[in-house]
C-alpha cells in the first residue's frame, strides 16, 4: 500500500472517486468518518488499481453545506466561485438568491448572479428588480443558455464553479452546454456508484479546462447557513458591514431596540428594507429558541 495525494471528484454517501496521479480510486474512508466532500484534496492509501481508503483531508479553501432538513451536510469544498442562476420564467425567489449571497459571503466564496432565459421578453422586468445587487457589488451576467454560454467562460476561468439555483431555472442547460461529454467521461465506476443505494447527495467534479473546474450537484437549490452565528450575519451584507459596532447594544436584534444604527439606515433609505427583514429572518432562525 502506499500513500499518495489526490482530489475527490465524485461524493456519493460514503462513497467517494479520488483522482491521483492520473488514476480514478473507488474509495472508502476510515471507520464512520465521512464529513469529506467533492473537491477535497485528500491523502489516500491505495490498495490495488481500483481502490484506495482516504485517510484525511487537507486545509480547505471553502466548505458548502446542504440544506438539509434534519442535518447539515457539506456538499463541496474548495469552491471558489459560485453561479446563482436565476431565470423570470418560473417566478424566481428572492429570498433564495438573498440566502445564497449570505453563503458566498460566509464562505469567503466570489458569486455570481446569472441570468438565464435572456430570450423570454420578461426578463427586462427581472433585472431592473436585480439592479439592488448590482449596486451592492454583485455582477450580474445576462445569458440564454439554449443560445450561447460564452458571457459566463471569463467567471468560470481559474475558478472552482458551482451552479445552484431554483428547478427549472437552466442549472443543467447550463451545465450539459459546459459539459457536452461528461457522462461519458466519468465512466463506469460512476455507474456503479449509482447502483448503490445511498443516492440522495451526490457531486461530481468536472474539468473544463486545466485551471478550471465544474462542481455539478444535480437539483442544488439553495446551501445551508445552519453554521452560522446570528450575532456575525451583518458581516454577509455588504451594506451593513460599514454599520458594525454602531448600534447602541452590542447584541442588538436590529428589530427593536433604540439607536439601531441599522433600522436607522433602513429607515433613510440607505438599506433596503428587504434586506433588513432577510438579516432579521436569518437572526431569527440561527438564535438558539429561548425556553
Ligand atoms: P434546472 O432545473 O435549473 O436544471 O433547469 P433546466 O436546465 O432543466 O431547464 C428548465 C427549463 O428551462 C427547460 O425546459 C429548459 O429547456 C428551459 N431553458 C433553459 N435555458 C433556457 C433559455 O435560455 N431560454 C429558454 N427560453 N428556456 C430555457
Ligand atoms: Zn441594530
Amino acid at each position: 500500500m502506499t500513500g499518495q495525494t489526490g482530489q475527490i471528484i465524485r461524493s456519493h454517501g460514503r462513497r467517494f472517486i479520488v483522482e491521483s496521479e492520473g488514476q480514478v480510486y473507488d474509495c472508502t474512508t476510515r471507520g464512520k468518518r465521512v464529513d469529506f466532500a467533492c473537491g477535497d484534496w485528500v491523502d489516500i492509501l491505495v490498495q490495488n488499481k481500483e481502490q484506495a481508503v482516504i485517510e484525511r483531508s487537507q486545509e480547505r479553501r471553502s466548505l458548502l453545506y446542504r440544506q438539509d432538513d434534519w442535518k447539515t451536510k457539506v456538499i463541496a469544498a474548495n469552491v471558489t466561485r459560485i453561479l446563482f442562476v436565476i431565470a423570470a420564467v418560473p417566478s424566481p425567489n428572492e429570498e433564495l438568491l438573498g440566502r445564497c449571497l449570505i453563503a458566498a459571503e460566509a464562505g469567503d466564496i466570489d458569486p455570481v448572479i446569472v441570468v438565464n432565459k435572456a430570450d423570454l421578453p420578461e426578463t427586462a422586468s427581472l433585472l431592473l428588480k436585480l439592479d439592488l445587487y448590482r449596486r451592492l457589488g454583485y455582477q450580474v451576467v445576462t445569458l440564454s443558455a439554449k443560445q450561447d454560454v460564452a458571457p459566463l467562460l471569463p467567471l468560470l476561468q481559474g475558478q472552482t464553479s458551482v451552479f445552484v439555483g431554483q428547478s427549472g431555472m437552466g442549472k443543467s442547460t447550463l451545465t450539459n452546454a459546459l459539459l457536452p461529454d461528461a457522462n461519458a467521461r466519468i465512466g463506469d465506476i460512476s455507474t456503479a456508484l449509482d447502483s448503490g443505494r445511498h443516492t440522495t447527495t451526490h457531486a461530481t467534479l468536472y474539468h473544463l479546462n486545466a485551471d478550471s473546474h465544474l462542481i455539478d450537484s444535480p437539483g442544488l437549490q439553495e446551501f445551508g447557513l445552519k453554521h452560522l452565528k446570528a450575532a456575525e450575519l451583518t458581516r454577509y451584507f455588504p451594506e451593513m458591514r460599514p454599520l458594525i459596532g454602531q448600534c447602541r447594544f452590542h447584541n442588538c436584534s436590529h428589530r427593536v431596540e433604540p439607536n439601531c444604527a441599522i433600522m436607522t439606515a433602513c429607515e433613510s433609505g440607505a438599506i433596503v428594507k428587504s434586506r433588513l427583514s432577510l438579516l432579521q429572518r436569518l437572526t431569527d432562525e440561527l438564535s438558539p429558541s429561548k425556553p
